[in-house]
């Protein structure tokens, strides 16, 4: 007979050797735990984007700037996160957070930001 341990309190589980959990409140209480988890990264997310949306406005008040990466690090960007990408017909490639977006500069340390536009859907 193998010993399984409850997911949740860890305690040793006695009984069918595919239960998982001790009784219905270990189940909800880990279940919860798991959702809590999710939330707080989706909430960690969401601030990031809503902070890298901040530094492209801050460093593009006039709707199109040429900036450097670190000034916009500096703003609290974060690179990595981003909400869609959009490709324009001359086939740049700008990454956008919410409606602000920058594509890689020919200075490889700049990048050129732009604001939405309609027709840009
Ligand atoms: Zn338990």
């Amino acid at each position: 007979m193998s010993t399984q341990t409850c997911l949740y309190c860890k305690e040793t589980l006695k009984g069918r050797s595919d239960k998982k959990f001790c009784n219905a409140q270990c189940k909800s209480a880990y279940h919860n735990q798991a959702e809590s988890t999710s939330e707080a990264f989706i909430r960690s997310v969401n601030k990031q984007l809503r902070a890298n949306r901040s530094a492209l406005k801050k460093a593009c008040p006039q709707g199109k700037a040429t900036v450097r990466k670190d000034f916009l690090k500096t703003l609290g960007m974060d690179f990595k996160h981003l909400t869609h990408t959009w490709k324009s017909t001359g086939g740049n490639l700008y990454y956008f957070c919410y409606d602000y977006g920058y594509t890689p500069s020919v200075d490889p340390e700049k990048v050129v930001i732009i604001q939405h536009q309609n027709y840009m859907q």
